[in-house]
């Protein structure tokens, strides 16, 4: 399973396929791309292999800078359509990419179901963005610093996961930004100039970028166009070390 983000001044698109062939040695059965196409996600699932995929985006990948990316390795529901990733949170407000498990989802999920939130999919995976929709609500509209409301509803709603997982989320009303998050399952940034890589590990960046960070546990990264910068989840920002990306060649 695998996942991969984009976030620049480039086509997110054909990064994203790529980067998912490049992850598809880690095993999978369904994989899907959602792209911020300037107003909202355009998203494409499929149940297979990435070339079906990539099959079912056509000649002409949808256009946009920022995009996430995800492989699935089914553990809860089956590999279906509906199960494949991005999945929607609220009223599509929130979209995200998923690896890894969430124990405590069924709990989450009976609570957000009397909040009134629609489910489209069995994966533990959904509550997450559900979750965050919540975080959003119950946020206050910040107009000096929108980025911190929507960094404090997916601080909110991690802290309220038990299980593992690596995450790349996006938002439909504040595009040109991203979160990443990481308990258990790896994740890494790509650190290019005015561009900036999320996946599971080094293989999508090469040719991309020679720099990365490691996230570690409990690690939150934002990224856009302009920087990225690295949080503890519920600390203040960390240090973080920017290494050359070693290649075997
Ligand atoms: N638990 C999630 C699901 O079943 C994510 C699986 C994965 O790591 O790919 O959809």
């Amino acid at each position: 399973c695998g996942i991969v983000g984009y976030v620049g001044s480039d086509e997110a698109g054909e990064f994203l396929i790529d980067g998912l062939r490049r992850l598809e040695y880690r095993g999978y059965d369904s994989a899907g791309v959602a792209i911020h196409g300037g107003a909202t996600f355009s998203i494409t699932r499929s149940v297979g292999r990435i070339d079906s995929l990539a099959a079912e985006l056509g000649a002409t990948i949808p256009s946009g800078s920022l995009g996430l990316g995800h492989t699935r390795w089914a553990t809860h529901g089956p590999a279906t359509l509906e199960n494949a990733h991005p999945h929607l949170g609220g009223s599509g407000e929130v979209v995200l990419v998923h690896n890894g498990v969430i124990e405590n989802f069924q709990v989450l999920k009976d609570e957000l179901i009397q909040k009134g939130y629609v489910f489209a999919s069995a994966t533990d995976s959904e509550v997450i963005a559900h979750l965050i929709a919540e975080g959003l609500k119950q946020t206050p509209a910040n107009e000096e610093q929108p980025n911190l409301r929507y960094l404090a509803a997916v601080q909110w709603a991690v802290s309220r996961l038990r299980g593992t997982y690596g995450l790349a989320i996006a938002f439909r009303d504040h595009p040109n930004f991203m979160i990443a998050a990481r308990f258990g399952s790896p994740l890494v940034i790509g650190v290019g100039r005015g561009e900036y890589f999320v996946a599971s590990d080094a293989s999508p960046l090469v040719g991309r970028t020679d720099r990365i960070v490691y996230l570690a546990d409990h690690q939150l990264a934002v990224l856009t166009p302009e920087g990225f910068s690295v949080l503890h989840r519920d600390q203040g920002k960390v240090r973080v070390d920017i290494r050359p990306l070693e290649t075997d060649s």
